[in-house]
């Protein structure tokens, strides 16, 4: 076993108060007993899970803290995460609400679609289990349980992305007003699994904004990519993150603290998060 087995920073999961299959009580026990020291949890467009999340900490001993993972308008997949955040700011409670209701308009947007393609859902099966934030992962499962699809990978590939039957692009805040949000709630803004960032040019304009942090360690990253995410950060005085977007069991993303944070950067990254 190394050294630093128990030293695990987790800085990116979800539990089923958005689109993670499991409650933050359980999302706790399994960081525990991968050997995660420290946890964020990470809902889209919800804190309300963290109070859940923190009590099972206690008993577990695992540390967690409070972010919030807002998913833009642009490009489908330009998330910012929050750090740092005050769970019970009331500004940022209000601007989570307000970007939840643009999720249901989607969602609602895209069952339109599907039934216009011949897969009608219930609205009922595709509202009736987060417990907060609604999502694609939601229809996704739906379709699952119709038959549609064995899983939520090939209920995106073929439904629910850009050019397929089903997808309507997001409609939640720009990238800048995310970045807002989370600083009025005296937080740090983090670009989500950037991939691969070509010149740079996004991260570039997104620091200038306020951007302060960038996930650079996450599961899909290769290393080239890593290694030229790392030298952005550097430039932009960003603050290297990682996480694993744990969302549980049957969601195709189950495997919480499987990132590797370089020991000295996770030293750092405890005392910001
Ligand atoms: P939405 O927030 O409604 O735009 O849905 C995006 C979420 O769907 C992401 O945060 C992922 O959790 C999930 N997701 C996206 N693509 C896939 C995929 N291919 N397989 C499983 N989950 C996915
Ligand atoms: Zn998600
Ligand atoms: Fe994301
Ligand atoms: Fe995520």
């Amino acid at each position: 076993m190394p050294a630093n087995k128990k030293d695990k920073l987790d800085l990116h999961a979800h539990s089923n108060y958005s689109d993670g299959t499991l409650p933050p009580a359980d999302v706790v026990r399994r960081a525990a007993a991968s050997g995660v020291a420290v946890l964020v949890l990470t809902d889209h467009d919800s804190v309300s899970g963290f109070a859940e999340a923190r009590e099972a900490g206690i008993a577990a001993g695992v540390e967690v803290r409070c972010g919030v993972e807002i998913n833009t308008r642009e490009h489908d997949t330009l998330h910012i995460l929050g750090y740092g955040i005050d769970p019970a700011s009331a500004g940022l409670e209000a601007a989570l609400e307000d970007f939840r209701g643009r999720r249901e308009r989607r969602l609602r947007a895209i069952v339109g679609k599907l039934a216009a393609a011949g897969l009608p859902l219930a609205w009922a099966d595709v509202d009736g289990v987060s417990r907060q934030t609604l999502g694609r992962p939601h229809v996704a499962d739906a379709l699952v349980r119709k038959g549609a699809a064995r899983s939520r990978k090939e209920a995106f590939d073929r439904w629910l992305t850009p050019g397929k039957p089903g997808y309507v692009g997001p409609m939640g805040p720009a990238p800048e007003e995310a970045i807002g949000v989370i600083r009025a709630a005296g937080g740090w803004a983090c670009l989500a699994h950037p991939g691969d960032p070509n010149g740079g040019e996004r991260i570039a304009r997104l620091a200038s904004a306020g951007l302060a942090g960038l996930e650079v360690y996450y599961p899909t990253h290769t290393r080239a990519t890593v290694e030229k995410l790392k030298s952005l950060a550097g430039r932009f005085d960003l603050t290297p993150t990682g996480g694993s977007d744990f969302h549980g069991p049957k969601s195709g993303r189950d495997g919480i603290g499987l990132v590797d944070i370089p020991a000295a950067e996770a030293e750092l990254l405890l005392s910001r998060v």
